[in-house]
């Protein structure tokens, strides 16, 4: 195994912290009361390249591998998480489906302007009914002659406001149940198609996350993604290729975390001595750095077996849950270590502890993880019976 960075992604992870450090940071406040970012901020990061970190050069894009992906993710997960999650769901589950499963032609039509950050992209999977059951879909897709026509909802689509391309799950078969549903891409401005208003979170300022409507859409047969009956297996792919970038961006956020919290006990003081003398809070750090560690280490081994283009199916689901769980834990301890300073919402870590919840959730819960881990577990019992 080899994680080593090539030096352009050296380079680039410098000029990302350089870039959160100098643009990204001081907005937070601003971000986080006002839940929105700034256009000017997008803009920049666009600019910067940001928009484009999955797709291949041949499209305009950075073509950067999933190691390097998780080097920068890394470095993004130590600033505003709802920021870079409208980051992470354009360049993972936004944009993935169309890199791994479009032909040439949509490619072409799509790839260059995501890639430059033109168009935004979204994935469209979730319904009232269909959470972690993700198969029990009604939104429709009837074909009529050489167009499918799209009826229903979607809800919690992040970047839904500012989308512009949509991967989309709809049924096309009932009969088939998993395998008679397909992946549509979706274009904001064809008629019947609407975005609802933003929900209201606990954490993740920033990023929105809005409900979609489908009536009588008309979605031309050539934007139907992959092969008709495929769509719940592309979505599964979709899903699972964005784990690393997750667990990445989780990462950040623990190291932001250890971080300021040995500065924090450093020079806190009671008791006439720095906090950090107490034999517990070392103990709260070595934990916290332990948990660290290992993160990185199955993260970067992830991201390298994807690259080399093994199955990573129980090893992305083990790293989301672990990153996910791991990020929680650091956090309820780093409010811990700053008392109440870790409460105050002058001060970042709260921001943090209330962003980490949703990684527990979405793409895919705890619960869900586990669930595919053991299936995979089954498997290869099976097997080497
Ligand atoms: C902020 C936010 C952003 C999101 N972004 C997107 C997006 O961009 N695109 C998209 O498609 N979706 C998105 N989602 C949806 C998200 O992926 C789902 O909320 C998530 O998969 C869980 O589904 P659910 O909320 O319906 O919970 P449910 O499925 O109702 O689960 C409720 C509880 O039951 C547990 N549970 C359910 N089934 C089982 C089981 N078989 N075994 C064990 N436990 C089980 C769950 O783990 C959970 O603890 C987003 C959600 C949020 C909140």
């Amino acid at each position: 195994m080899d994680f080593a960075l090539s030096q352009d992604i050296v380079r680039m992870k410098e000029t990302v912290r350089q870039f959160v450090a100098s643009e990204v940071e001081p907005l937070a406040m601003k971000i986080e009361e006002e839940d929105g970012v700034p256009q000017a901020l997008l803009d920049k990061s666009k600019a910067l390249g940001l928009f484009g970190l999955s797709i291949p050069e041949e499209y305009g894009g950075m073509g950067v591998n999933m190691v390097g992906k998780c080097a920068l993710y890394e470095e993004l997960g130590k600033t505003i998480n709802g920021y870079t999650t409208i980051l992470g769901a354009h360049s993972g589950i936004g944009s993935v489906g169309l890199v791994e499963l479009s032909n040439e032609e949509q490619k072409m039509r799509y790839l260059p302007k995501m890639a430059n950050g033109e168009w935004i992209g979204a994935f469209a999977l979730t319904e009232p009914q269909a959470g972690s059951n993700a198969a029990n879909l009604r939104t429709t897709a009837v074909k009529k002659g050489d167009r499918y026509i799209l009826n229903g909802q979607k809800i919690y689509i992040t970047n839904a406001p500012i989308a512009h391309v949509f991967t989309v799950m709809a049924v096309t078969d009932a009969a088939l149940g998993a395998k008679g549903i397909t992946s549509f891409i979706v274009e904001r401005d064809f008629p019947g198609f609407q975005v609802g208003s933003v929900e209201k979170k606990m954490g993740l300022h920033g990023s929105h996350t809005a409900q979609l409507y489908f009536e009588d859409v008309e979605v031309p047969e050539e934007n139907v993604l992959g092969t008709v009956g495929a769509g719940y297996v592309n979505a599964l792919k979709i899903l699972a290729n964005g784990r690393a970038g997750l667990a990445a961006r989780c990462l950040g956020s623990c190291q932001y975390l250890l971080d300021k919290s040995i500065a924090y006990a450093m020079e806190r003081e009671q008791f006439g001595k720095a906090i950090f003398e107490q034999q517990i809070i070392q103990h709260y750090l070595a934990e916290m750095a332990l948990e660290i560690e290992t993160l990185r280490s199955m993260t970067y081994r992830v991201a390298w077996m994807s690259d080399e283009g093994h199955s990573v199916i129980k090893e992305a689901a083990m790293l989301k849950l672990y990153g996910s769980e791991v990020y929680n834990r650091i956090a309820d301890k780093a409010v811990q270590i700053h008392g109440g300073v870790g409460y105050i919402a002058d001060y970042p870590i709260e921001r943090f502890y209330r962003d980490a919840r949703i990684t527990r959730i979405y793409e895919g819960t705890s619960e869900i993880q586990k669930n595919i881990i053991a299936a995979q577990l089954k498997k290869e019992y099976a097997a080497r019976a």
